[in-house]
C-alpha cells in the first residue's frame, strides 16, 4: 500500500528535500498471463481496472497501453463534466458519474481538481429557448437539477459575453446545471493509475496490442503485443478512437466512426469566466483553467481521421465564433491547439458490455463526451467483466441496441451533434 498523500506528508517532504515521495505507480513488466487484461490506459481503462480490484476483489489484472497513460483523449480533452442529458437512461448514467466525481479525490487520495463551477448553455433564438425549456423539463423530471436563465441572468453570469441587440449571435436566455464543472484531466488518469497500482494492478506502458488469441470456438485466451504474447481469461477494451481497429483484429464490426476533435488554449488571463459556457447555435464552448488559459472546444472535423492534430476550417469556425461572442477577448493569443481521436456512434450514446467474442468486453462510443463518464464507465464495465451480467444502468447501452433498434438518441434529444 502506498503512503497517503496529506498535508502532513507534504510538510514532511518539504522539510526533507522531497526525497521520499516514491513513484506513483510501478513500471510493471508484462507477466505471461493475467485473469483480466484491460486494453487502453485512458481514464476508462484505468478506472475499469481500479473498480475490478476495489469493488470485486480481483487482483491479477493488467492494463496495457500502447503509449503513455492518459496520452489519448483523456489527456487531450477540455474536461467538462455534466449530466444534463435528455433521456432517463443517460441522466442516470452521467449523474452516477458526476456523483462519483464529487468524491473521487477522497476515494483515490488524489486531487483531481474537480471544480463545480456550473455550466451555462446559451440559447440564441426563440427556437433554441423552446428546445432548452423542453430539455430542462426532461432533466428535472429525471432528477438532474437544472434551471432556465433569462438574458439578464446570463449577462450577469458571463460578463464578457456580447448580449447587445447587435450581437452576431443574439442571446435570448439559456439554462444552467450548477453541479457541473471541470477537473484536471491528467490527474484523473494518474489518480486511477496510482490507486489501481496500490491494489496490485500491473500498468504496462509502451505495450501495443496487435492481435487476439482465441480458441477454436472463438473465446479469447490472450493478446499479442509489441512486448510478446500475454494470456488471460477475459479482456476489457477501452481504446476510444481505436475501437474499430481493435474490433477488426478480434473479428467483429462496431457502429463507430473515428474523427478528430480539436481543443484550443489561450495565453493565461486574469479571471474572466467563472463557469463553463456553451453556445447551442455555434456548438462552441469555453471555460477558464486554474492557470488562467481559456479552454475552448467546438465541432468535430468534417471527415474521419486518425491524425491527432485537426484541420484549419474547423479551427477557424470555432475561434471565429468565440471571437464574435466575446469581442473583448478577440485579441487574446492562443498558445496551444491539438486534437484527439473520438469514437462517434450514430445515437451519440456509449457502448458498454459484452461483444460477439466470448470473453471480450467493450467500453466505447463516448464520442466527444466521455471524460465526464470515466468513473461510471469504469464502474459499469468492471461490473460486467466481474459478474458476467450487465449492471442495470449499463443494460440499455449494450451493443445489441443496434440490432434491436432500441437506440438512445441523445444526438437528436439533447442537441449533441456528435
Ligand atoms: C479535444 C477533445 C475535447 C473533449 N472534451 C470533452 C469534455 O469537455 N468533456 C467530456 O466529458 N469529454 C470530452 N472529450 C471526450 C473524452 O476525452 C473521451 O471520451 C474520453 O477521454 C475517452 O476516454 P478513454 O479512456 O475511453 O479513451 P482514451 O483516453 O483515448 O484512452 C484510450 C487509450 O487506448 C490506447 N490504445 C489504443 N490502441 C491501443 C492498442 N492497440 N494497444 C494498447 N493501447 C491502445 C490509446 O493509446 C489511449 O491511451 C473530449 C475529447 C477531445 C479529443
Amino acid at each position: 500500500m502506498k503512503s497517503r498523500y496529506s498535508l502532513w506528508k507534504l510538510i514532511k517532504e518539504g522539510l526533507t528535500g522531497h526525497s521520499s515521495w516514491g513513484a506513483a505507480w510501478r513500471d510493471a513488466e508484462p507477466q505471461p498471463s493475467y485473469d483480466t487484461i484491460i486494453i487502453g490506459g485512458g481514464g476508462h481503462g484505468l478506472a475499469t481496472a481500479y473498480y475490478l480490484a476495489k469493488n470485486h476483489g480481483l487482483r491479477n489484472i493488467a492494463v496495457l497501453e500502447k503509449g503513455w497513460i492518459g496520452g489519448g483523449n483523456t489527456g487531450r480533452n477540455t474536461t467538462v463534466i455534466r449530466s444534463n442529458y435528455y433521456y432517463p437512461e443517460s441522466a442516470r448514467l452521467y449523474d452516477l458519474s458526476v456523483n462519483l466525481y464529487e468524491k473521487l479525490h477522497k476515494e483515490l487520495n488524489y486531487n483531481v481538481m474537480f471544480s463545480q463551477r456550473g455550466i451555462v448553455t446559451i440559447a440564441h433564438s426563440r427556437h433554441d429557448m423552446e428546445a432548452a425549456a423542453r430539455w430542462v423539463g426532461a432533466m428535472n423530471s429525471n432528477g438532474v437539477a437544472t434551471r432556465m436563465l433569462s438574458k439578464d441572468d446570463i449577462a450577469r453570469r458571463v460578463p464578457f459575453l456580447d448580449v447587445s441587440a447587435t450581437a452576431r449571435y443574439p442571446v435570448y436566455g439559456g439554462f444552467a446545471q450548477e453541479k457541473a464543472g471541470t477537473a484536471r484531466h491528467d490527474a484523473v488518469a494518474w489518480g486511477y493509475a496510482r490507486a489501481a497500482d496500490s491494489l496490485g494492478v500491473d500498468i504496462i506502458q509502451n505495450c501495443e496490442v496487435t492481435g487476439f488469441r482465441r480458441t477454436s470456438d472463438g473465446r479469447v485466451t490472450g493478446v499479442e503485443t509489441s512486448r510478446g504474447p500475454i494470456g488471460c481469461n477475459k479482456v476489457g477494451l477501452a481504446v476510444a478512437g481505436s475501437s474499430t481497429v481493435l474490433a477488426n483484429m478480434a473479428g467483429f464490426r462496431l457502429p463507430v466512426t473515428s474523427y478528430a476533435l480539436q481543443a484550443f488554449v489561450s495565453e493565461p488571463l486574469k479571471p474572466v469566466i467563472d463557469t463553463v459556457v456553451l453556445s447551442l447555435a455555434t456548438g462552441t464552448y469555453v471555460s477558464q483553467s486554474d492557470k488562467g488559459g481559456l479552454v475552448i472546444g467546438g465541432a468535430l472535423d468534417h471527415y474521419p481521421s486518425y491524425a491527432q492534430r485537426g484541420n484549419m476550417p474547423v479551427a477557424r469556425n470555432v475561434l471565429g465564433a468565440i471571437a464574435e461572442q466575446y469581442p473583448a477577448l478577440a485579441r487574446v493569443r492562443f498558445l496551444r491547439q491539438w486534437a484527439g481521436i473520438v469514437d462517434v456512434v450514430p445515437d451519440s450514446s456509449p457502448i458498454i458490455g459484452r461483444t460477439p467474442v466470448p470473453g471480450l468486453y467493450i467500453n466505447c462510443g463516448w464520442g466527444t463526451g466521455g471524460f465526464k463518464a470515466i468513473p461510471a464507465g469504469g464502474t459499469l464495465l468492471a461490473h460486467h467483466i466481474a459478474t458476467g451480467q450487465p449492471h442495470r444502468l449499463a443494460a440499455p447501452f449494450s451493443l445489441d441496441r443496434f440490432t434491436t433498434g432500441a437506440l438512445i438518441d441523445e444526438a437528436a434529444a439533447s442537441g449533441i451533434a456528435h
